[in-house]
């Protein structure tokens, strides 16, 4: 627990779990890896280290392809990492103005599959058995100068060359849809995104979790990834339990697999601290997500189920987390001058992750071996959930092709 401004705020944890539904919760628990992981000298034709949005996306693909595979994630649960962490934003494309993105870039498609793949997930939303709770609520990018307002405009032609949604609005456009609710007064103009939506990330962890188990996924939980090499034409992935790494009680097992696919995400190698907070505030269902866009340096506002959640921001650093309180009351700030509803509302939720993260990351594939297919979704940072989906479907599909071949 930590004290912003004199209350006790629940630290270091999002809110999502308390916004869940006992059967998404469930399933993102995970059974403890066991001998019956690798009994029989077992080969998967896949093996996934890491349970959060790409690993499983990968998970899915290489299963829905007829592989056999397994999944280890060292945490008790899925979503241990960034993305059960993240602020539940479905925002197209990578973390950089698509202005910003080298021309010719193989990652410029990004922009194409994460939107195509934006609408799958609302309309997947509809179906009454889905467990995603997810809503298009669009979503404002605020200028306050004429520079910004001239790089909204930029951007929004750039979006429009590669047929997203995008325009400029002014601010009584904006007003029509937020009401009284947002402090207007220092808006010049704003970038309109219409495809953009929340979502709450246990939800699509879940709904992808439930349906690669449907498809004979094997997971793991408790089973961290030491070390891997190719052993005789196939993969051997040292796991250990992490619990008994703590008691320095190490116990290696192997898995074998024809073809790899390591999604350890943003939080490893971390050299940032990126942070957020979230208010119980009530506001209209359909409130649009927004940030102050200089463009693009912001934090990001999100509603839904009762909580406005703000993320973003300048990143600390890594590691140190006596600076927490400081960018946490800063945030605070920020919220209040948009909101002043929040006058005297005090976040019920604050935490801080540290991850990987530069301003010119671009999501990206990394294949690490010429024997077999070794595969890394990489590159993730902190706007990662689409990207990684798509990454990581692809992967499993590729794992699925080589492995085969190699059979
Ligand atoms: C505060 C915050 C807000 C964010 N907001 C957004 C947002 O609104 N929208 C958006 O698109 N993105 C957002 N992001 C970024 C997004 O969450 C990530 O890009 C995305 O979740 C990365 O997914 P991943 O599967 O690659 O990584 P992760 O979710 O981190 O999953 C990697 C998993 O691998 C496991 N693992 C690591 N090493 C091993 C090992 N050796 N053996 C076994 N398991 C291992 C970890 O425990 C973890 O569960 C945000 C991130 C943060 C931190």
């Amino acid at each position: 627990m930590s004290v912003i401004a004199g209350k006790m705020t629940t630290l270091n944890q999002a809110h999502w779990n308390d916004t869940v539904s006992v059967e998404v919760a469930q399933i993102l628990q995970l059974p403890n890896f066991s001998s019956e992981d690798y009994a029989g000298n077992v080969v998967y034709d896949v093996a996934i280290v890491g349970g959060g949005i790409a690993g499983l996306s990968a998970a899915l693909s290489a299963a829905q392809n007829g592989a056999s595979v397994i999944l280890l994630e060292k945490g008790a649960h899925l979503g241990s990492g960034a993305s059960g962490r993240n602020a539940g934003i479905l925002g197209a494309g990578v973390n950089m103005p698509i202005t910003s993105m080298p021309q010719g870039h193989p990652a410029v498609s990004l922009w194409q599959s994460t939107s195509a793949l934006v609408h799958e997930i609302y309309e997947e939303a509809k179906h009454t058995d889905s467990l995603l709770k997810t809503k298009q609520v669009g979503a404002y990018s605020f200028a306050t100068s004429k520079a910004a307002v001239e790089r909204l405009k930029a951007e929004a032609k750039a979006r429009n060359s590669f047929n997203l949604e995008a325009e400029v609005v002014a601010p009584d456009v904006v007003q029509r849809l937020t009401g009284d609710k947002i402090d207007l007064n220092s808006v010049q103009a704003a970038l309109w995104l219409e495809d953009e939506g929340r979502i709450n990330p246990l939800t699509l962890l879940a709904q992808r979790a439930r349906q690669a188990k449907q498809l004979g996924v094997r997971f793991s939980g408790h089973a961290k990834v030491e070390k891997f090499s190719v052993v005789a034409n196939l993969w051997q992935l040292s796991v250990i339990d992490p619990r008994s790494e703590i008691a320095k009680k190490q116990h290696l097992d192997v898995v074998k697999a024809k073809s790899l696919i390591i999604a350890t995400g943003p939080i490893e190698e971390a050299n940032a601290r990126i942070y957020a907070i979230s208010f119980a505030v009530d506001l209209p269902d359909n409130f649009p997500l927004f940030w102050d866009a200089a463009p693009f340096v912001y934090y990001d506002y999100r509603y839904g189920d009762g909580h406005l959640t703000v993320s973003g921001g300048r990143y600390g650093k890594a590691g140190v987390s006596k600076n927490d309180g400081n960018y946490h009351r800063k945030m605070i700030e920020a919220a209040r001058e948009w909101l002043p509803c929040l006058k005297n509302t005090l976040p019920t939720y604050a935490w801080a992750v540290d991850l990987n993260v530069t301003n010119d990351m671009i999501p990206e594939i990394n294949y690490f071996s010429n024997e077999l297919y070794g595969a890394k979704v990489a590159g993730l940072g902190a706007l990662g959930v689409l990207p990684g989906m798509v990454l990581g479907a692809r992967a499993g599909i590729e794992a699925v092709q080589k492995s085969s071949r190699k059979a």
